[in-house]
């Protein structure tokens, strides 16, 4: 799942690598412009569309 740096907000950053611990996910990702890295944990077992779209924003919140 693609998602957003949270140093520099370019949009659309595809993970670099992807594991899966237990019941969840998680997404390492490297912003290709500022080169900051940062990990999205998800929880494939609470996932819906409602909890991706919270998380979503609450990723930009914490970028401004
Ligand atoms: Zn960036």
């Amino acid at each position: 799942m693609k998602d957003t740096c949270p140093a520099c907000l370019t949009r659309d950053i595809a993970p670099a690598e992807s594991r899966r611990r237990g019941d969840r996910t998680v997404d390492g990702y490297q912003c290709p412009n500022c080169r900051h890295t940062w990990a999205t944990v998800r929880d494939l077992a609470a996932y819906s569309d409602i909890h991706a779209r919270r998380a979503q924003r609450r990723t930009r919140r914490s970028a401004a």
